[in-house]
């Protein structure tokens, strides 16, 4: 394996891999010439596959002509058009575009426009961001106040603020009925009651990941769960964030997840699928009056030296382009069905496959002791590094946590690039397979 002997680098572990030589379509290479199928689009980012000559020769073009303005100096045509393809996205009334760097950028800049909102109206003594257990909002200290991961943000509770949380909904491990209404209205009734709990007057919005991600496992909330929040938070003056940071970028057949629901949020936080691995890009969008409140009384006090720079919004557009040309997302749903089909076929082979869900190409199985009580495996078994190595030594690339619904379990999420072929479907799962025997 080619990893150098010594490296200057580090990121959260001492887990070497090997060097990554080149990508192109949904495949990668090591420097040895060893090949894997990014069966998680990296972490559920580069949905158009890599290497796309459409949005390279985009990037080139842009680069010819300037790789930098800074947002107090120059207002920039790739931006402009990037904000207004992203405006046309977003639900009606969603018109303003602040773009940012990556998905914690995106979500700190919804708090903080949140706040600046509420201060604007006169109810400062609103500032409680109620957010779900599990969730992952993002690692800055002001986004992890909001997830609900303590492993991931217990050592730093005396530095910033830990915010309310509520239960994330978990029909099948509450084995409640998904389809049915009346689960959804229990699980969102527990917002209700914490608004209440926590005194109306003082909460300020509530952030929801529509399909959750990393947290939960492409857990889709059960019917009737995205409305009834939308109608809670409007009734207590709440604004409604969604972090579709992963859910986003079409990967579930729609842009937006909460399309599915036909709901819409105040404020929007996106990233990832947006540049799908071409630039660091993300962007928050909100409500007009929202923006226009902040703006009017003061200003947005906040923003990013980098944001908004020409050639991540023209890389951007280009992304955007190419989803539409090449109707990626129509081609999530259909070839989504096929490897959710087929990971369902695993599970009836494989005991140890207590869940599989998803939306489109935002799919993930479960593994469990025993699937009648949906038991986790023993922390000690490490299923979740284990099955993702085995895979990756078959040369296919998927991603896992260990968190689900509040406790322990082994989630993967298998999330291909949209522009996954029958084909591909069909490898995935062979090597799952092989994997998993
Ligand atoms: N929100 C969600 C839902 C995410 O999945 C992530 C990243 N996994 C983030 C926020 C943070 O994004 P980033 O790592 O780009 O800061």
């Amino acid at each position: 394996m080619t990893t150098p002997p010594k490296s200057h680098l580090f990121y959260q572990s001492r887990l070497r891999r090997p060097m990554l030589d080149q990508a192109r379509g949904v495949y990668m290479w090591d420097l040895d010439g060893k090949r894997y199928l990014d069966g998680s689009s990296g972490a559920m980012v580069c949905n158009i596959g890599h290497s796309n000559e459409h949005v390279l020769e985009a990037m080139r073009r842009q680069m010819e002509k300037s790789t930098f303005g800074y947002r107090l100096h120059f207002e920039t045509e790739p931006a402009e058009r990037l904000a207004e393809k992203t405006a046309a996205l977003a639900p009606d009334g969603m018109d303003k575009v602040f773009f940012v760097s990556g998905g914690s950028e995106a979500v700190e800049s919804a708090i903080k426009l949140a706040r600046q909102n509420a201060i604007a109206l006169g109810e400062a003594q609103r500032w409680k961001v109620i957010s779900r257990q599990p969730s992952y909002h993002g690692s800055t200290l002001g986004a992890l106040a909001l997830t609900g991961y303590a492993p991931l943000s217990a050592a730093f509770d005396p530095m910033m603020r830990p915010m309310p949380k509520i239960p994330a909904p978990r029909a099948y491990l509450d084995h409640l009925d998904a389809s049915d209404e009346a689960t959804g209205h229990h699980y969102a009734d527990m917002l209700e009651a914490r608004i209440r709990d926590e005194g109306p007057e003082t909460v300020l919005a509530f952030i929801v990941e529509p399909v959750g991600g990393a947290s939960t496992g492409a857990l889709v909330p059960p019917a009737g769960y995205m409305r009834r929040i939308r109608e809670i938070c409007t009734k207590y003056g709440v604004l409604l964030i969604h972090d579709e940071v992963m859910s986003g970028g079409g990967r579930t057949g729609k842009f937006f997840a909460a399309e599915h629901w036909d709901v819409a949020p105040d404020i929007l936080a996106i990233s990832k699928g947006f540049a799908a691995g071409y630039v660091p890009l993300g962007a928050m969008v909100a409500k007009n009056e929202i923006v226009e409140n902040v703006l009017d009384t003061g200003g947005f006090l906040h923003g990013y030296t980098y944001a908004g720079n020409p050639l991540a919004c023209a890389a951007g557009v280009a992304v955007l382009d190419e989803i539409e040309r090449e109707n990626l997302m129509e081609n999530a749903t259909t070839v989504g069905a096929e490897l959710k089909a087929g990971l369902n076929a695993l599970m009836e082979r494989y005991e140890i496959i207590g869940d599989v869900r998803g939306l489109g190409l935002f799919l993930a199985f479960e593994l469990v002791c025993d699937r009648d009580t949906l038991e986790p495996l023993p922390r000690e078994l490490n299923a979740y590094n284990a099955l993702v190595d085995i895979a990756y030594d078959k040369g296919l690339i998927i991603y896992s946590r260990r968190t689900r619904g509040g406790y322990d379990g082994d989630h993967f999420l298998v999330c291909p690039p949209m522009i996954s072929t029958s084909a591909h479907v069909g490898e995935i799962l062979d090597t799952l397979d092989a994997s998993l025997r």
